[in-house]
């Protein structure tokens, strides 16, 4: 029979660190820091597999659980020298969830269970402190109340509320015992009230009923919701953790804290974290009062404050990362009673990564696994444009400064429920959800803004805690922002602020602004430096950007791009003062009126290759050759209807009219059933050749210019869609002969490549041949994605949404390269292609080449490089550099 149950205490635990999976995080941890001798209260630990069975019993504990849990609560009673149930000097447990990874706050946890009306007075005499006893009662009514019996949780804080008002305290500790008392009997009504029934008295049904209700909320909806945010499986269940309580209410020399053992917002070494004195723990969390900073603990308790400190440095030796530790003080002794690998955002997980290198705790490797490379985006998320930003506030726009719990900046609408920011970020609009304080059942709503804002509970609360792993721009603690939920305004000084109106907010420093401030690109560190050319140092896999332009070239070139994997001619075609002559080309009557035409479009195209060479100096260039079907250039057919029955019905400019008719006619003879499938790549190029003669004649005499300019460069120049043996050797002649007369025109030499890109499924299977007159590929995986799947990009999001749901397909395959599919016909046209020429380049320029997984599969297929937007450039390196490191330990296996 499996064991369902594993205790801790005494300095030996059963489980350990390794047994996670089981154990959950919080439960295998505290097995750890048992074991390592550090103070935990003692407990034990239902595992994962006791959940999972539940469920598959239809809500039933699978056999011998409860005799497990019993008899180790008997261990648990002898080890702490307390009976539970005592009605003189009760033992009393907190039951906590605790899954596999951690899902802050998601789920529930019972505090100071095993009270009730008889030893709470027990309690009271051997503490001699009735406020404490019924402090923590009042605690366990509530949280049992919601927890176990569904009861909502504003329903008990209002009561609370009335007691202070009545007591006149304006924080929980200042509420004297006979209020408390009193409070607990107004608990007691409304659990009656609500279920029918009395608050359980018995202690052991207490315990079952919890240990119950905590399972549950592994299915509970907010807990459904962060796992479909996270992709975490449904099917790990949550752990159970009973342990004996220990108390941070009874008195000033007593108090609870969450800590860092550095600082998860910028990564800096200094101990980070937050204490209230006279509190229990999940007052910080919830944010009920703003607590002081750790250092004040060194103020009020130094030997406190020195042990933890000694106890914190050694965890994160111990897992060699860095710690988010919770810790209670019960009389001036210290008790451990959770720690974790710390979320962390981006940039602190660098800047840590970069340092524990330094320091020797970590090896490069390590370093380098440690942040998901998907995680960069927040490192180059946009920032509030400083001298925008100082004439807002020049201006009197600066409404308030709150603590800075998540980086970068978020300009959007104002929202005071997360509903209602769910609702409205589906309809497309940017919004910032602003609440007193969070709680887990916001999660939807804080996932679908821009930013988070509130007005209460600090840099450890709810809303900063979630946020943080997700890098989104939050401020907590604003404490000068009054909140109308009701009348959905919030008022910062003399300002009101509505709901619907548009503010931004500086993640970096805590400034909310009454303004719309412009945005930009944000400056690369030193440690992001580092870490990055680490990543270059252990790839194998070359990474190249998609650049139009200039300006992307020396963005790519920036971001540590080593080249251009893809030019698409024809973004320069749409500039305003091309877009006359590219239609005068097109709607030339024939190939003399064409080539005249395109003439006058030869210096355009030959400066923008001359400025992108320049740009990318010594590093390759791929430029692909025309491909968009031509009506894209063309103004649509309902515009031109329209001016043309206007000018009709005024009977006015009959030449302007019979213009619009000559353009008329080109469009419906340019119009095509199935664009993407018809008219364009390298078809246009066979029928129009003068075409891409004139491209081919502008790239060729723009690498001449500036290989005299002294600058180096060696075009590559691309064919796209090509599908047929016969398409290859004819575009290849064409361009061979254009460029080879261009070099013997200048006189110059430079070294120039035919390819093509491999985006027609057939193109991978005739590979070999293709080869014959390609000298390198590039996959072109949107374009191959929906051939292959014969799902249009442009519509598939008709009915992807419910294919995802039922599992019908692993992701959206236009953005997750579809490994098994598309991903065979890739592995097909490399090694094909390289039957023929075995050093035959390969690359992808399609959206997967910055998709993590993507790059790792690009990787395992040899290619050697990926391109992807100059934006997308520091992922695919640490993906590619992450691909080389798990390849590397496949081997040693
Ligand atoms: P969460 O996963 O939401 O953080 P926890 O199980 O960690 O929930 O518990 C909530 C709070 O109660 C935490 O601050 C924790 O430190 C505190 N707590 C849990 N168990 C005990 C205990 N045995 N004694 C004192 N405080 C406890
Ligand atoms: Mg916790
Ligand atoms: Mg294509």
């Amino acid at each position: 029979m499996a064991t369902y149950v594993y205790f801790f205490g005494g300095g030996k635990a059963e489980g350990s660190s390794r047994m996670r999976e089981l154990l959950g995080g919080k439960g295998c941890d505290l097995a750890e820091m048992t074991n390592l001798g550090i103070p935990v209260p003692p407990g034990f630990t239902i595992t994962t597999e006791a959940c999972i069975e539940y469920f598959k019993g239809e809500k039933r504990h699978p056999h011998g659980l409860w005799d497990e849990v019993v008899s180790n609560l008997r261990r648990l009673e002898s080890a702490i020298k307390l009976s539970f149930g005592d009605p003189a000097n009760p033992l009393l447990v907190s039951v906590r969830s605790g899954a596999r990874v951690s899902m802050p706050g998601m789920m529930d946890t019972v505090l100071n269970l095993g009270l009730n009306d008889k030893s709470v007075v027990g309690l009271a005499r051997r503490t001699k402190n009735d406020r404490f006893a019924w402090d923590c009662y009042r605690r366990f009514v509530m949280m049992f109340g919601n927890v176990v019996l569904g009861l909502e949780r504003p329903a008990f804080e209002r009561l609370l509320d009335e007691t202070k008002a009545r007591v006149g305290a304006r924080t929980d500790p200042e509420v004297p015992a006979e209020a408390l008392m009193e409070l607990v009997g107004r608990y007691k009504t409304l659990v009656m009230e609500k279920t029918g029934e009395a608050f359980p008295q018995d202690p052991l049904e207490q315990l079952r009923l919890t240990i119950d209700a905590v399972f549950n909320s592994w299915n509970n909806q907010r807990a459904l919701t962060y796992r479909k945010i996270h992709g975490i499986p449904h099917d790990w269940g949550t752990a159970v953790t009973v342990m004996a309580m220990v108390f941070g209410n009874l008195g000033e020399s007593s108090g609870t804290g969450v800590a860092f053992t550095r600082d998860p917002g910028t990564g800096e070494r200094h101990f980070f974290g937050e204490f209230l004195v006279n509190a229990q723990g999940e007052d910080v969390v919830a944010g009920v009062r703003t607590p002081e900073p750790i250092t004040a603990l060194r103020a009020r308790a130094p030997k406190v404050y020195e042990e933890l400190v000694a106890i914190k440095d050694r965890l994160e030796r111990h897992y060699r990362d860095m710690q988010d530790i919770e810790f209670t003080v019960q009389e001036g002794t210290l008790y451990l009673l959770q720690t974790r690998s710390g979320k962390r955002t981006a940039k602190a997980a660098v800047r840590i990564a970069v340092e524990m290198l330094r320091e020797g705790l970590i090896d490069k490797e390590m370093a380098l696994l440690r942040l998901d490379p998907r995680r960069l985006h927040e490192l180059l998320h946009p920032v509030l444009e400083p001298t925008d930003k100082a004439r807002a506030i020049g201006k009197g726009h600066l409404l308030v400064k709150g603590l800075p719990a998540g980086p970068g900046a978020a300009v959007g609408r104002v929202v005071f429920s997360a509903d209602r920011a769910v609702e409205w970020a589906k309809g497309g609009q940017k919004v910032i959800l602003v609440r007193p304080e969070t709680s887990p059942e916001d999660v939807a709503g804080m996932w679908a803004s821009q930013g988070i804002l509130t007005s209460r509970g600090g840099l450890t609360s709810h809303a900063a805690l979630v946020v943080r792993g997700w890098g989104k721009c939050c401020i907590v603690g604003a404490g000068d922002l009054f909140v109308d939920e009701e009348r959905r305004a919030f008022q910062a000084g003399r300002t009101i602020v509505r709901e619907g109106d548009i503010i931004s907010m500086d993640g970096n420093t805590g400034e909310v602004l009454f303004d719309t401030i412009k945005l930009m690109p944000p400056p690369i560190s030193d440690e992001l430096r580092v870490f990055l050319k680490w990543a270059d140092e252990t790839r194998t896999l070359g990474v190249r950007a998609n650049a139009d332009t200039p300006e992307d070239a020396r963005k790519a070139r920036e971001n540590g791009g080593e080249g251009i994997g893809l030019v698409r001619t024809e973004h320069m075609f749409f500039q305003a003062e091309r877009i006359p002559l590219v239609r005068e080309m097109i709607m030339a009557a024939d190939t003399k009126a064409r080539q005249v035409a395109l003439e006058k479009l030869l210096p355009f195209q030959r400066e923008d290759f001359i400025g992108i060479f320049r740009a990318m100096d010594g590093l390759p260039v791929t430029v692909r050759l025309l491909d968009p079907p031509l009506h894209e250039f063309l103004p649509r057919y309902t515009d031109l209807l329209e001016e043309h029955t206007r000018l009709d019905a005024l009977g006015i400019n009959q030449a302007r009219a019979r213009e619009l008719e000559e353009v008329m006619a080109k469009v419906r003879s340019l119009q095509e059933a199935n664009p993407m499938l018809g008219h364009r790549g390298c078809r246009l190029g066979i029928t129009f050749p003068e075409i891409y003669e004139m491209q081919v004649r502008a790239i060729m005499e723009a690498a001449c210019a500036v290989t005299r300019e002294g600058v180096k460069v060696e075009p590559e120049i691309m064919v796209p869609l090509t599908g047929t043996v016969g398409e290859m050797k004819l575009t290849h002649e064409m361009t061979r002969s254009v460029a080879d007369a261009v070099l013997g025109d200048t006189g110059v030499k430079v070294n120039y490549l035919i390819g093509t890109m491999i985006e027609v499924p057939r193109a991978a299977l005739v590979a070999d041949r293709i080869a014959e007159d390609a000298e390198f590929f590039s996959f072109g995986t949107n374009d191959l994605t929906q051939m292959t799947f014969g799902y249009s990009r442009d519509d598939i999001g008709k009915f992807l949404p419910f294919y995802l749901d039922r599992g019908l397909l692993p992701a959206d395959p236009f953005s997750v390269l579809d490994e098994e599919g598309v991903g065979e016909l890739i592995r097909i046209g490399i090694e094909r292609g390289r039957k023929t020429r075995p050093a035959l380049k390969v690359g992808i320029c399609g959206e997967h080449g910055g998709e993590p997984s993507s790059v790792e599969f690009c990787h395992r297929v040899g290619m050697t490089y990926v391109s992807c937007s100059p934006f997308m450039i520091p992922v695919a390196r640490l993906a590619a550099a992450q691909a080389a490191l798990g390849s590397k330990a496949e081997g040693n296996k």
